[in-house]
């Protein structure tokens, strides 16, 4: 592998991390230059955190309900627990933001031919918009049909088509990217012809996976105050197969009352630290970083209805907490900030907010270790994002992070997701983003995607918890490393992401 060759860094030159070099003591005695805390990370602590959190009592903590405020307010007693101290707003460990929410109204009314169709059961409103269309519907066997007719100010119907190119096969959420790329270019093409409002009916393949699809389009838009609303120029319509054939009689019309809520909601970022020991250096913080949000509460699959998150992102949030714990037990020279972000799941939220409104001075974060999924596949299978080109944005932190890995966890990292090419594009994916954008050097801690992933069978019972034990240690040893340098890691110069 690619990540076993370093090259020396002035870092290393001095020998900060010279105690990385030797084995980790087993004794609980840790030889003074190697991360002292390594045996406070517990293997017991960390199942009995993990299963609490993605327990179904937690509902799935989807951010924009009360159950993703219950799991904040349960890690920060956790947090409390550990010692750690709060650094949120006001002296709490709280950050509230504010969600902007934008949802389609329960009074909307869709019916075909006078017979009304029931909402989110069999129609979708796939944007939310204030509109009213009463006219007859024309329907549309082929895009080549739009070609050969005027289609100005009418209400078309025609059946979903395949998106050009279709996702990779095996990627995470087809189903889903599938609908949305075919939707968008489909309503894209038809709007460009002057329509007034589009019916699509679900495809062969889509058709199984409406619920599920359609629970984005029932939840809304999600956004932070400062962000444009996408723009929802006319109503377009998702409804089922069994629809299709009163679209197509002859004098099929369309009534719809359309109309949105537009409301904020709190989100809430969870932030506590632990002091540095070094009289000037613990003005600078390493900030671990996690999400405590998930899906939720969504329609059944195989009799489950709780998205639980147990890999994503429990699995961080409690990884975060043992490292507090060490940190704790033995602080570093630099300062810990641990930052469990909301609403990840619902866009980087929380993080996009905590970037933007840090609690503590942003020249004074060092490096960003954030964790997302860490639990699961082959037990020494894990990849560090950040680390290679065009997403590593600091040499020496990514030097630091796998010295510790080649010293101590020695997980095999598979680095082809740093590729540019990568269907996944993974590393777009989770709370580092904001701050690398924001210039601050950062890494993607992981043990990647499973079939499990965004489903309900995402549950505490899949996790390898030795290993996501592991990886907790890696996380703190990085970390420990990034504390105790002399001079700060810094950002590499001509970073540039490719989008
Ligand atoms: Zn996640």
């Amino acid at each position: 592998m690619r990540f076993t060759t370093l090259l020396p860094s002035a870092t290393l030159a001095l020998g900060v991390l010279a105690g990385c070099a030797r084995t980790p003591s087993t004794s609980g005695v840790a030889s003074p230059t190697e991360p002292p805390a390594l045996e406070a990370i517990r293997e017991a602590e960390v199942r009995r955190d993990l299963f609490a959190l993605a327990s179904d009592s937690m509902r799935g903590r989807r951010a924009g309900t009360p159950d993703e405020l219950r799991a904040a307010v349960w890690v920060a007693e956790r947090a409390r627990e550990a010692g750690l101290q709060p650094a949120g707003d006001d002296g709490t460990y709280f950050q509230f933001y504010p969600l902007r929410r934008i949802t389609v109204a329960t009074t909307s009314r869709v019916s075909v031919s006078g017979k009304p169709l029931a909402l989110w059961k069999e129609a979708w409103v796939t944007a939310p918009i204030n509109s009213r269309l009463d006219g007859p519907v024309v329907w549309l066997n082929t895009m080549a049909d739009t070609v050969r007719r005027d289609l100005r100010g009418k209400i078309v119907a025609m059946s979903l088509l395949p998106p050009t190119p279709l996702p990779a096969p095996k990627m995470s959420l087809w189903s889903m990217r599938y609908a949305l790329a075919a939707i968008g270019q489909q309503s894209a093409a038809l709007r460009a012809r002057g329509v007034a409002g589009i019916i699509l009916t679900a495809d062969a393949a889509t058709e199984p996976s409406l619920e599920f699809v359609g629970h984005r389009y029932q939840d809304g838009q999600y956004l932070l105050p400062s962000m444009p609303v996408p723009p929802a120029p006319i109503p377009v319509l998702l409804v089922r197969q069994s629809v299709a054939a009163a679209l197509r009689a002859p004098k099929a019309r369309l009534q719809a009352e359309l109309s949105l809520n537009d409301f904020q909601y709190p989100s809430i970022n969870v932030v506590a630290r632990v002091p540095g020991t070094d009289a000037e250096r613990r003005q600078e913080n390493v900030l671990f970083s996690g999400h405590h949000d998930h899906d939720g509460i969504g329609a059944p699959v195989a009799g489950d209805s709780i998205w639980n998150g147990a890999d994503d992102n429990a699995t961080v949030s409690v990884a975060l907490l043992a490292i507090g714990r060490a940190w704790k037990q033995r602080p570093g020279a630099r300062s810990a900030l641990f930052v469990w972000h909301g609403a990840e799941e619902r866009g980087l939220l929380g993080s996009r907010w905590f970037a933007e409104h840090p609690t503590v001075p942003k020249s004074s974060i060092v490096a960003v270790l954030n964790g997302d999924m860490m639990g699961r596949n082959a037990p020494d299978s894990a990849a560090l994002l950040g680390s290679t080109a065009p997403h590593r944005n600091s040499q020496a932190l990514v030097d630091m992070a796998l010295k510790a890995n080649q010293n101590i966890t020695k997980f095999t990292l598979d680095n082809s997701w740093d590729d540019a090419k990568h269907p996944e594009g993974w590393y777009f994916r989770s709370d580092h983003l904001p701050y690398a954008r924001a210039g601050i050097p950062s890494l993607f801690f992981t043990t990647l995607l499973h079939p499990d992933y965004h489903t309900p069978r995402d549950e505490a019972s899949r996790i390898d918890v030795a290993k996501l034990t592991r990886m907790t240690r890696w996380m703190y040893a990085t970390g420990w490393a990034v504390s105790a340098t002399p001079q700060r890691v810094t950002q590499d110069p001509n970073f540039k992401l490719e989008r």
